[in-house]
């Protein structure tokens, strides 16, 4: 088995006739046959190779490969979105009268797909405090089939102990998924800690520069069979060009990650020395609650930090508005900082009593640290105070 390093320029390499140095990339939407028999042998399953762009393509091949192998993974299922690979999970693998218990404070459109429309399909769902291991266990039913966690949190940087909520899963004969996409697996591998399955949001990490959309399922290849199944059936395929985007992203994700780590912690530090700040979250510091855990489970803190400001929401505002670096949006992910105000973009549907219990007050910010100077930052930050 190789390193992190060479796997992440060199692995899902299968170089065409033509022995080209860089991935290429196949543009098409399905592929030709030698003869009728072929075919037949082809879509049947008997022959194996490549039919239709739905159900796999060269790149995306590559772009699964090399990811599976960053993850330790046996193998890997590549989605149009993160969404849809957290759809893909929960459509092949549970039925109606299924349940399951997932983590709260999930990213929005997770929360919105597991608790108003799997609900639909007779599939229920309930949430439980992220880091509070003995509530997974006490949530679990006879029907109970999934475990979704997302970990560190969105935006306040809670931690889900991966390993205590793997051994609670498997006691219990229930998979534990881990949506790895703030950590990636450059700082944090879930299935070495005990998760059945990882999910990603390529979108972010991966590509890392803001280009395009993808997701990722990846697991054993008992559980990827049945996901693959439901994908090449349903639709939801990563397109080849996004599959290059990604698999070229993949390349850089460690150094990158460790950069964007490394000034998210720097900058977490110096917010935590300034006065207008009452409250900084993030996992590399010692303040932070679960500290020791983010130790034991992460490589680094990872890149969001949050922050509470004195003043409220007009004083988050001022200090947003004052930016003239860091870019004002709700994304995250790339070598480009930036910035949002969650009360009242990514958490604004949810009621004001609701978000003050979970901890998502007037004046708190989120920084998704990129790539700039960090004295750049630090002087963006500190605009609105004059
Ligand atoms: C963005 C995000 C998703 C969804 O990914 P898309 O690619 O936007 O569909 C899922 N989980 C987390 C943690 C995310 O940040």
């Amino acid at each position: 088995m190789q390193d992190f390093d060479t796997l992440a320029i060199r692995a899902g390499i299968e170089r065409s006739q033509f022995n080209e140095h860089s991935e290429a990339m196949y543009l098409t939407s399905s592929f030709v046959f030698d003869s009728a028999a072929q075919a037949a042998a082809r879509f049947s399953g008997e022959e194996e190779g490549y039919v239709y762009a739905r159900f796999t393509n060269p790149t995306v091949t590559a772009m699964q490969d090399r990811l599976a192998a960053l993850e330790g993974a046996e193998a890997c299922i590549a989605t149009a979105s993160g969404m849809a690979a957290i759809l893909a999970l929960v459509m092949a693998l549970l039925k109606s009268g299924d349940h399951v218990v997932a983590s709260q404070g999930l990213f929005g459109s997770t929360q919105q797909l597991f608790g108003n429309i799997f609900s639909k399909f007779g599939i229920e769902t309930t949430f439980v405090p992220a880091a509070d291991v003995a509530a997974y266990e006490a949530a679990i039913r006879p029907q109970t089939r999934l475990i979704f966690v997302e970990t560190p949190s969105n935006p306040l940087t809670e931690l889900v102990d991966i390993a205590a909520v793997a051994e609670v899963a498997h006691r219990h004969e229930v998979l534990l998924a881990v949506d790895n996409c703030f950590c990636t697996p450059a700082l944090q591998r879930p299935l070495e800690l005990g998760a059945d399955v990882v999910i990603h949001s390529a979108t972010k990490y991966l590509d890392g520069q803001g280009r395009v959309l993808g997701g990722a399922v990846v697991g054993n290849k008992v559980l990827m069979d049945e996901v693959f199944r439901f994908l090449r059936t349903a639709g939801p395929t990563l397109s080849p060009f996004n599959a290059w985007v990604i698999l070229k992203g993949l390349e850089t994700l460690r150094l990158r990650m460790e950069a964007q780590s490394a000034s998210a912690l720097a900058l977490a530090e110096w917010l935590e020395g300034q006065p207008w700040v009452s409250r900084v979250y993030y996992p590399g510091l010692p303040s932070h609650p679960q500290h020791a855990l983010a130790l034991r489970q992460q490589r680094m803190g990872g890149a969001i930090v949050s922050f509470d400001v004195v003043g409220g929401r007009e004083a988050a505002w001022r200090l947003i508005d004052a930016t003239r670096l860091i870019s004002i949006t709700a994304n995250l992910g790339d070598t480009k900082s930036t910035i949002t105000h969650p009360a009242s973009t990514t958490h604004g549907r949810i009621s004001p009593e609701a978000r003050a219990a979970m901890g998502v007050s007037e004046g708190l910010i989120r920084v998704a640290v990129g790539l700039e100077s960090i004295d750049d930052l630090k002087t963006d930050l500190a605009r609105g105070l004059g």
